[in-house]
């Protein structure tokens, strides 16, 4: 069985549990609910510039040069909608999703659905609580068809995200290579886990640590066996 959001075949680990979405992907949901929060400060200064810019004495921000980005970011930060199904209500008057309207709308979904002791936050809660609270239900959604649309919806939020602000999380290769063999670890900023772009497997930063004490002493000798060999056949060359 695909995952409904990638090209992954479910582990036996991830159907059993009754998955639909496998973990990476449920990893990237999280991921970019924890991104989310951290482009507010760039998107307000963006509306607002002249509240957190230098102080140079004039009111550059009120500019009409930055105006096309300002209302871009006002209808993008939008007011919250009236809770309602996802897809239904989120959208401003001109259909452009709108960040806190489509983080509501999931949350009013979820928690109609779910009802967990701790309810949703309130329509119009700070974007910060809204990713939170949906971040303990990403495990319920990755066993459910809603998480191909909440999956879509996100990544179109972060991606909005991004070309505003031009934040993106940064990714740094690791120097062991994954158990599969392949040098494929990556850590990426706001992620949980530890990814191998090879084969998918995910490790914590412990689990990596670990395993990374355990290859890379052979790996080192192999390494500079192999660079003494190399000397030496230079030394014996004619
Ligand atoms: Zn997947
Ligand atoms: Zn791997």
């Amino acid at each position: 069985m695909t995952c409904a959001t990638c090209t992954r075949t479910l582990l036996s680990a991830e159907t059993a549990g009754g998955r639909v979405a496998c973990f990476p992907c449920g990893m990237r949901l999280r991921a970019w609910l924890a991104e989310l929060p951290r482009h507010l400060p760039i998107l307000e200064a963006s509306v607002y510039p002249e509240r957190t810019g230098p102080r140079t004495g004039t009111r550059a921000g009120r500019s009409g040069a930055g105006t096309p980005v300002r209302t871009r970011v006002l209808s993008f930060l939008g007011p919250a909608s009236p809770a309602g199904s996802p897809t239904a209500h989120h959208e401003d008057q001109d259909d452009a999703p709108t960040l806190r309207g489509t983080l509501g709308d999931w949350a009013a979904a979820v928690d109609a659905e779910r009802r967990p002791a701790r309810p949703a936050p309130p329509p119009g809660a700070d974007i910060e609580a809204l990713c939170g609270w949906l971040d303990r239900h990403i495990d319920w959604l990755c066993c459910t068809p809603q998480v191909t649309a909440f999956t879509t919806e996100l990544r179109a939020l972060v991606r909005t995200c991004r070309s505003i602000t031009s934040v993106v999380p940064r990714r740094r290769s690791l120097p062991a290579p994954c158990p599969c063999g392949a040098f494929g670890l990556v850590e990426i900023d706001w992620s949980a886990y530890i990814e191998c772009g090879a084969c998918g497997r995910l490790l914590t930063g412990e689990e990596y640590d670990r395993h990374q004490a355990e290859v890379m002493p052979p790996l080192h000798r192999t390494a500079l066996l192999l660079l003494a060999n190399w000397n030496t056949r230079e030394e014996n060359a004619p």
